[in-house]
């Protein structure tokens, strides 16, 4: 069996954090391949070492001094050279990348050391073999990852022993390194997934997996035992964020399943995360609602005319002024001459009157309202499919908690039902719909 092992920020934030992967590593001679990220934050106060590389970048930008900074990096790094007993040249390091500073570096070069530098020491601490990013994870110039040529890379350099890449970041075809967008250790570990055939792609973190709700709202939520791509992709659309969006493609293509894991807690099986549950859900059926997640400050624009609804195109019209300021639209529910459309409050800020003015113009309304404040929860659950009386069972419990639904909209695929409350019924929403249909139903509903 063959397991990728990408560690988050958090999994390697210190020499007691290292200790943790290498114990993980070590419980499993599957585990040959590991991704890292760079050192994230200690404690809360504490900083991200990318946070402070793009920091450094922005002072050599500014012509100010980065050494204070700069500084703190060399420092948290020595600390765990000199904890670990580790022999890597850390000195040398620190002077090759202050001489490119000096010399004028790219941001990507810079903020891509934090993967660098912690990826060096694990792979020493692990006795794995190091692999720079740059010499084998290789991006196409129209900066798409080249997947035959990042295999080539990648086989080339396996060998007996496990190998370590740091996440992040990659090379140009002219050796220049490019980094991804920001949690793209994610998308490293899902390549080299993709690209070694991995069984499994395991994702180490700080949280054990995806939880049914925020446990910001809920105490004590469940975790989810098993989700499919989609239900992700609603949950994480929604709010839900432990995993890079992008980390999905790669494994994807090879039906690779993703497990999160917790670094602090491994015994706990996390989240698998799969194109299909269904051998999963027939040994261990799920619950009716696979999560619930949502966003606050939404902005809805509700028009209406008298007769609209059988003027081909009407619906076009209203859409094609929203697409004419960019702004992304999130829902658009309709009723007979009547439509309201629904946007991030804070995309849609800056046009909004001039979005109301032009519709005023173009569309000649009888009636056009703003409604702001408003949050959505989406209610996500494969197992809703074909299901009578869930919608009844949620649309209840809102009334029975005197919750006014201004929004509801589900799509014939039944994945999810998105419903929309004022921002002050975000929380409770969240929480009566959690006691409803995993409390009190369990999985029998
Ligand atoms: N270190 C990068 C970031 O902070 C990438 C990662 O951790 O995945 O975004």
């Amino acid at each position: 069996m063959i397991k990728v092992a990408k560690f988050g920020g958090s999994s390697v934030a210190n020499a007691e954090q290292f200790r943790k992967v290498k114990k993980i590593i070590e419980s499993d001679p599957d585990r040959k391949f590991v991704v890292s990220s760079a050192c994230g934050k200690e404690s809360s106060e504490d900083h991200k070492v990318t946070d402070l590389l793009f920091l450094c970048e922005a002072h050599v930008r500014f012509g100010v001094s980065y050494e204070p900074i700069f500084e703190q990096i060399e420092a948290k790094y020595n600390r765990i050279k000199k904890e670990l007993k580790l022999k890597l040249d850390l000195e040398k390091e620190f002077a090759s990348i202050r001489s490119v500073m000096k010399r004028g570096m790219s941001t990507d070069y810079l903020v891509s050391r934090g993967e660098y530098l912690t990826s060096k020491l694990l792979a020493e601490f692990l006795g794995y073999d190091f692999a720079d990013a740059a010499e084998v994870i290789a991006f196409r110039y129209d900066g798409e990852v080249d997947m035959d040529r990042t295999r080539a890379l990648i086989e080339a350099r396996v060998t007996d022993r496990g190998l370590v890449v740091p996440g992040f970041y990659g090379a140009l075809p002219n050796g220049v390194i490019r980094i991804m967008s920001r949690g793209g250790s994610d998308i490293t570990g899902a390549i080299l997934a993709n690209v070694v055939d991995a069984d499994v792609y395991e994702n180490w973190t700080d949280v054990s997996g995806f939880l049914v709700a925020d446990p910001r709202i809920v105490k004590n939520p469940l975790g989810i035992p098993c989700i499919n791509y989609s239900e992700l992709r609603e949950m994480s659309y929604m709010g839900a964020n432990v995993l890079h969006d992008d980390a999905i493609f790669p494994v994807k293509d090879k039906n690779i399943p993703i497990n999160v894991r917790n670094t602090n807690d491994p015994d706990n099986p996390g989240t698998l995360i799969m194109a299909d549950c269904s051998e999963k859900d027939a040994v261990n059926p799920p619950h009716i609602i696979t999560g619930i997640s949502g966003r606050k400050d939404f902005t809805c624009i509700t028009l209406q005319k008298m007769h609209s609804s059988t003027e081909v195109g009407f619906l076009r019209k209203i859409l094609s002024i929203f697409e004419e300021y960019g702004v992304s639209i999130e829902s658009v529910p309709t009723t007979v001459d009547t439509y309201s459309v629904i946007a991030a409050s804070d995309l849609i800020n800056h046009c909004l009157y001039d979005i109301v003015g032009k519709m005023k113009e173009e569309l000649k309304p009888d009636d056009i309202r703003i409604e702001e404040h408003i949050a959505l929860i989406a209610i996500v659950g494969r197992a809703m499919k074909d299901q009578p009386g869930i919608s009844g069972r949620l649309l209840s419990e809102f009334g029975q908690n005197q919750i006014n639904i201004k929004v509801i909209n589900q799509s014939s695929y039944e994945l999810s039902i998105i419903i929309g409350v004022h921002n002050r019924d975000f929380e409770k929403s969240i929480q009566c719909i959690y006691d409803r249909f995993i409390k009190e139903e369990g999985k029998n509903a």
